[in-house]
Parts: structure tokens; sequence; C-alpha cells
């Protein structure tokens, strides 16, 4: 069976001298990139490392995480990406839950690696080891046994570990790479995604390398560093969360474009992407914007706006090839009703890319799966030609007086005000409604001041008496997670 570690080792052996990754300008061949993962393989393995153990990695986007990556995977390990912005005490937490054996960390994220893994009476190996033996190929693995614990960021409470197993990873890579786009071994693709992340280890870099294609690092996101990347390394897809769509047309906006960029696709996730910013990004780089949408539970992709399926800018397109989506009654929890097109209500997966459930927490896997489905606890609506649409989360949902109110209208309001560059919704306490609607809103730089009481107008003028937000609160940026999403449930706490 293709194992998750094969994504990379067929490629090698297709595609030996083709380039797999570029870091910081230094490029890695797909036989250099399989050498150093076996050689590190081999190297666990005589540091004890068996077949089925966990080896957690915390690394940036650099190449290294590649050869710790794919060399866990071909030791026979479940690999536990950590996510890089975690303090010592939250590494502990991963490390002891997932029982790993080691973790591998390096650069500027040693310190913390170091201290947690201590805390947690893990070994620590500085560097991606290397010596010995390297192993003579990747131990075999079965679709089902779990390829990769990767921790919920936890926007909406503690970190649960969804274990992704080798045909939810080589599947959903696969379906990235041929079905959305058609991946050849001449692309490039921008991998400022983060890897520890789902979305940036199946779709940019799994989804790369299965199709022999070019993967281009990137350690730190900004705007003008990833013009200058598409530019000079003739980058072919791009490959980002909404976040990122918009610094990078902002940086367009500054610096011009040039010549030399020539994107062919661009791919959005992990949040919704408002159509305005869509069409700018389609207008600023002359191509097309393919929204989709998943979890780290689906491995993640669900739904896209696909070349053959059809493409619907606001909405997140349909089903992968493979997967089957529902909506389902969201105030009945212990089964599936599916309800008609044109109805409201909790998205539901089911198919190849639904992970085998969250390591140690059989309460949470069973409130999650339900009937043979996933309960992605997002809420969606299909309309009449199968395009889903996301509403909002399920637990982003303010109840203000019995109504149902979804934060995402509210802020699509906002956000069209000439002084609004960015807002989130939230529900605050009240005793008299429950809970009441509050709009925190970072103001535009280049725009006049702006008051309170004029944005509650502007709600007011276009939205129900129910909904329009009664309380605005000013910040100078909202908490933003790793993958650019808002931490709503830190701004509710400091609110
Ligand atoms: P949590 O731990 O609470 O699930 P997370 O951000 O770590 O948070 P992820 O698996 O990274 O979890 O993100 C999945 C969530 O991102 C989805 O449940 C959905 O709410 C949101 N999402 C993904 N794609 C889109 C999209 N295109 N439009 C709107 N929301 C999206």
């Amino acid at each position: 069976f293709l194992s998750v570690a094969t994504v990379l080792g067929e490629s090698a052996r297709r595609y030996p001298e083709r380039v797999a990754v570029v870091d910081s300008g230094a490029r890695t061949t797909y036989r250099d990139l399989w050498a150093q993962a076996l050689s590190c393989a081999g190297a666990l393995r005589e540091s004890g490392v068996r077949p089925g153990d966990r080896v957690a990695v915390l690394l940036p986007n650099a190449v290294e995480f590649l050869y710790a990556y794919y060399g866990a995977l071909a030791a026979g390990a479940t690999v536990v990406p950590v996510h890089a912005l975690l303090v010592a005490d939250e590494v502990a937490y991963v490390l002891r839950h997932s029982g790993s054996v080691a973790l591998i960390s390096d650069g500027p994220l040693w310190p913390v690696a170091e201290e947690g893994a201590r805390a947690a009476g893990v070994r620590a190996v500085r560097g991606v080891p290397t010596g010995g033996a390297p192993l003579p190929g990747p131990e075999p693995a079965a679709p089902d046994d779990t390829a990769a614990i990767l921790y919920t960021s936890g926007t909406t409470g503690r970190p649960k570990g969804a274990m992704l197993t080798h045909l939810n990873i080589v599947m959903n890579a696969s379906v990235i790479a041929t079905d959305l786009l058609g991946t050849g071994v001449d692309d490039v693709i921008l991998g400022c995604l983060p890897l520890f992340h789902s979305y940036g280890q199946t779709c940019a870099m799994n989804a790369t390398l299965r199709a022999g294609a070019t993967l281009v690092l990137m350690r730190r996101f900004s705007g003008a560093g990833a013009l200058e990347l598409l530019a000079a390394e003739n980058v072919s897809v791009f490959m980002g969360v909404p976040t990122m769509y918009h610094a990078l047309v902002e940086a367009a906006a500054q610096h011009g474009t040039g010549p030399n960029i020539a994107l062919r696709a661009a791919v959005s996730g992990g949040a919704a992407l408002p159509v305005a910013l869509l069409e700018r990004f389609e207008e600023t780089f002359s191509t097309q914007v393919l929204e989709g949408y998943g979890l780290t539970e689906t491995s993640p992709a669900a739904t896209f706006n696909q070349p053959q399926t059809g493409r619907r800018p606001g909405t997140v397109g349909h089903p992968v090839w493979g997967v089957e989506v529902g909506v389902a009654d969201a105030a009945v929890d212990d089964r599936v009703r599916l309800l008609p097109d044109g109805e409201t209500g909790e998205i539901v997966v089911r198919g190849h890319n639904v992970f085998a459930g969250y390591l140690d927490d059989p309460e949470a896997t069973a409130a999650a799966m339900v009937d043979g489905w996933f309960r992605t606890g997002d809420l969606g609506v299909r309309d009449a030609d199968g395009f889903l649409s996301i509403v909002d989360r399920k637990k982003e949902l303010v109840i203000r007086g019995g109504f149902n109110i979804y934060p995402r209208e509210v802020e699509e309001v906002l956000v069209r005000h000439p002084a609004v560059s960015e807002v989130a919704v939230i529900g605050v306490p009240d005793e008299k409604r429950g809970e009441e609607i509050c709009a925190v809103v970072v103001v535009r730089t280049d725009a006049g001041p702006v008051t309170a009481d004029e944005l509650i107008a502007w709600s007011r003028e276009r939205l129900g008496r129910h909904k329009y937000p009664r309380i605005v609160r000013f910040t100078e940026a909202l908490p933003l997670g790793p993958t650019g999403k808002v931490l709503k449930r830190a701004l509710t706490a400091s609110t």
C-alpha cells in the first residue's frame, strides 16, 4: 500500500532529478529529499524508535521539516507535528497526551521544544537525526494505520489530537493534486501555510510531492515577501488563508506585481474569503481563486470550487471526489437528520477523508461521529445546484433574545463600511437578552475618524432590528491563530 512516506518515495523513484523543495533559495531534489528521510528513519530506528511509536516534530517551514516528517513516517512511526506558536507547557501537554517517544526540533523553536520535552520527560533531539545506516525503504503501513496526529489549534476549546490515517492523507493529497489543481511536474507551489497544520501539510506539502512538483517554502509570511517569491521562483499556484490574500493584494497595491508573476490558480481555505477580496485578488493577479472548506478532522479538504464541477464565488463549492456532504438538523444531537437544500443546518461529512477519531477521547469522538457521519460544528446551506455555503460556526452563533444571529452576516455588513479594515462579531453576556451583539473593529489606517454610533447606525440601516450590533469596540488588531483565523475565544475573554 502507498503510505504517506511513499508519497515522497514514489515521486523520488519517478522524478529523482526534479526539485522537490526550495528553502531560502536552496534546492533539494526528490532523490536527495528521500535519501535524507531514509537516513533520518535509520537514525530513529537506531535510537530505539519502533514502528507504531509516536515521534513529534517542532520545526519551522524549512526543508528539515520534510526530512523529519517523512523520516518518522518511513521508520513506521506516527508523526505528531507540533504547533510552532505553543509555549513550553502546551508543548509538554501535546507530548504527554500523544505519548511521543521523541521530539525533533531545532533553530529558534529549540528552547521551547527542549523545555516542553523536559517537562514531559520526553527525549528532545536537536536537529534532524542522521548517522548510521539509512533504512533501505519505508516501513509498510496499512491504510487505516494512523499516520499523523494533529492537534486542533483550539480556537474553540482544549486541543484534541485528531488521528489521520494513511488513507485519509494520501487520498486528500491526491484529490487536491489531480481533481482540484491538475498539478504537473512543472508546477511550483508556494508553501507559505504552516506545515504543522492540516491545510499546509496535506494540500501544500503532500499534494505537491504527490505530483512531483516543486514546493517553495516560506518560513514567515508577509505580503511583500510572498510577492517577491511569486516572481523570483516562478510560482504557478498560490495557496493561502484569507488573511494572506489580504496581505498579498495590499502588497501588490503598494509595490505593483511586475511582469514576472504568472499564477495559473490560487486556492483559499481555512476561513471565509470575502467575495470582494476574491475579486480584488483575481483582478490583481489575473487568475482564478478556488475556495474550499474543510477541517483538520476531514484531512482537511471536504468541498471545493473545482474546475470540473463549477465555481461560484462566495460558496465553498461541491464535495471533493469520493466524499459526501450533508446538512443536518443542528438541534438534534444524537442522530443525523438530513435537511433539504435551502435549509440551514450543521454540515456533516462522510468518506475517505474523515479521521479515525480523537486520540484517547472516546467521548469527543462519539459526539463527533453520529450515524456514520462526522459532525463538523459548522452551519451551512446548500443551494439547488449543490453549492455549499458556510453560514457560521455553530459554537459562534449568538443567541440574542431567543433569535439566532450569525456573526458572519453582521461582519459582512460592517466590513463594507469605508472606515473598517477588519471586524469580528461576538456575543457578550446580557442580563435582559441572554447575549448582546458586540462588534470588535479595526479601523483602516488611511480612513478618517469614525465613532461607534456611526457604525451602529450603518448596521441598523442594513440589518434587521434583532441583528445589528448594539456595542462597538475598537481595537488595534484582532487576535489571530497561526492560520490567520480570528481567535474568537480570546476575544470573548478579553471583552
Ligand atoms: P478548532 O480547534 O476550533 O476546530 P481550528 O481553527 O484549529 O479550530 P481547523 O481544523 O484548522 O480548526 O479549521 C476548521 C474550521 O475552519 C472549520 O470548522 C470552519 O469553521 C473553518 N473554515 C474552513 N474553511 C472555511 C471556509 N472556506 N469558509 C468558512 N469557514 C471555513
